[in-house]
């Protein structure tokens, strides 16, 4: 078993925010899984992180809707690193479409992975601190977008609504463990994400230059731009800290001052 102060388990962490808080979290001495549905690219995050922290970072191949992957991806992370002490689910995407022709098939994948994965992997990781006898932290990846409605993105509105009310049903059944839940809201963040979305509201007429999308975002952020990965990653190293120990149920928005409340 490598030389680790704990293990953690970080959904969609091939890119993006998600590995933007696996890399924290090997900083911070912890041994990391990162658990993505796309092993190309996630294979190829290991072995550039792997280069700095060695046999600290894994992939395990999990698709966030499939409950016995995702509890592969944790088993995993028991063996290697001696138990998990943090499971970040972080595995979501976006699909916009104009709000009247919102679509059943694009509500209930967006609802699978963004809704469905985030109970599956609070259930999966909090069976396994329990199991350890583990106070663990579960930290959730919910969105400005969860607390309040975009008319494009609908469904993906909602999915992040969702993230907020399991992160609080989750703190409220696994407070008697000594296991928190917190969660934290970005507002805008240039990751691959972003260049999806961006060329897909293109696309529907939603915005009329490649970049617009996300630059028009931008005026609406007090401090005056965009977030780049690392702008988030301070914020959910307290909660991964035991600065935070005695936080539960609660969604901390880094976005810039967009939503305030
Ligand atoms: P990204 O598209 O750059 O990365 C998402 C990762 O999740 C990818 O590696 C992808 O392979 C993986 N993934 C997708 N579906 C999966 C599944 N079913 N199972 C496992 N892995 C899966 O996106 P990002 O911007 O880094 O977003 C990460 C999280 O942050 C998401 O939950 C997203 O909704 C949220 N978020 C992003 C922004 C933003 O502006 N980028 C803002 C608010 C919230």
């Amino acid at each position: 078993m490598s030389n680790v102060k704990g293990g953690a388990v970080v959904t969609g962490a091939a890119r993006g925010i998600g590995r933007e808080l696996a890399l924290g979290l090997l900083q911070d001495g912890f041994g990391v899984v990162i658990a993505d549905v796309n092993p190309e690219v996630g294979g190829a995050t290991v072995d550039e992180l792997a280069k700095e922290f060695g046999g600290n970072i894994l992939f395990a191949k999990a698709d966030v809707t499939k409950r016995s992957e995702v509890a592969d991806a944790i088993a995993a992370c028991r063996k290697a690193f001696g138990g998990i002490n943090v499971m970040i689910n972080n595995a979501g995407f976006n699909k916009p479409e104009p709000f009247l022709k919102a679509s059943e098939d694009i509500w209930r994948a967006i609802m699978d992975v963004n809704a469905l994965g985030v109970l599956i992997g609070t259930q999966e990781a909090a069976k396994a601190m329990i199991e350890d006898g583990t106070k663990g932290k579960i930290i959730n990846t919910a969105s400005i977008a969860g607390r309040s409605g975009f008319p494009d993105f609908a469904p993906y509105s909602a999915s992040k609504a969702a993230v907020i009310s399991l992160t609080q049903a989750g703190a409220r059944a696994l407070a008697v463990n000594g296991i928190t839940v917190n969660a934290f809201g970005p507002g805008v963040v240039d990751t691959p994400l972003w260049e999806k979305l961006d060329a897909d509201l293109l696309e529907m007429g939603a915005s009329s230059a490649p970049g617009e999308a996300m630059a028009g975002l931008a005026d609406a952020i007090l401090l005056g731009r965009v977030a780049k990965p690392a702008d988030v990653v301070g914020t959910v190293r307290f909660l991964w800290s035991p600065q935070s120990d005695y936080m539960t149920g609660q969604v901390v928005l880094i976005d810039g001052g967009m939503v305030l409340q």
